[in-house]
């Protein structure tokens, strides 16, 4: 797996051309049934990828704390969420809290999530390529190919499916 991501950001960016294309035109003419073909190969993705063995994305990015992430986990480790925000979190350039350094403060060396039941909505939804109308978050996309060898794995089978 190490191997994989090492290589992912030269990956990525060689297909960075051919991505920008291919989502330019998904979203002037996205397939009536794209939600199903996302649902098909994510689901497909995640059963050949052990999140486990890779957590990239808790290593190298780290998600966006909305107001309620903050509450429900600041109250699972008894703080108020000013006392958690102080601790833990910073606002970035787009006004959103951040964690104030990464690898994810959270991540465990055996990569488990020390707070993975409370853990911030992003977390739960990333890549977000099961998410409805993808064609909708291509230039997220398009970042997220070149940290996680899943979504990769995803737009390349797109690619092929769809054409
Ligand atoms: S909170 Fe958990 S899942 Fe989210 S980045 Fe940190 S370690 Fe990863
Ligand atoms: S979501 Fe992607 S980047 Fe994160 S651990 Fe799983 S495969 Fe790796």
């Amino acid at each position: 797996m190490q191997d994989i991501i090492n290589n992912l950001s030269k990956q990525a960016k060689d297909k960075h051309n051919e991505n920008k294309k291919f989502f330019a035109k998904l979203k002037k003419k996205p397939p009536k049934n794209l939600d199903y073909i996302m649902q098909e190969l994510h689901e497909d993705a995640f059963e050949k990828t052990d999140c486990l063995e890779c957590a990239n994305c808790c290593k190298t990015t780290g998600p966006l704390f909305t107001d309620k992430d903050i509450e429900r986990i600041a109250k699972s480790f008894r703080l108020k969420p000013q006392q958690f925000i102080d601790q833990y979190l910073r606002i970035d350039e787009e006004n959103d809290y951040v964690l104030q350094s990464v690898p994810c403060t959270f991540l465990g060396a055996d990569n488990y999530c020390s707070i993975y039941d409370v853990r911030p909505k992003a977390c739960r939804e990333f890549p977000h390529t099961d998410r409805k109308k993808f064609q909708q978050i291509s230039n997220l996309t398009l970042k997220n190919v070149s940290i996680c060898p899943a979504a990769f794995n995803i737009v390349e089978a797109m690619k092929k499916r769809i054409g």
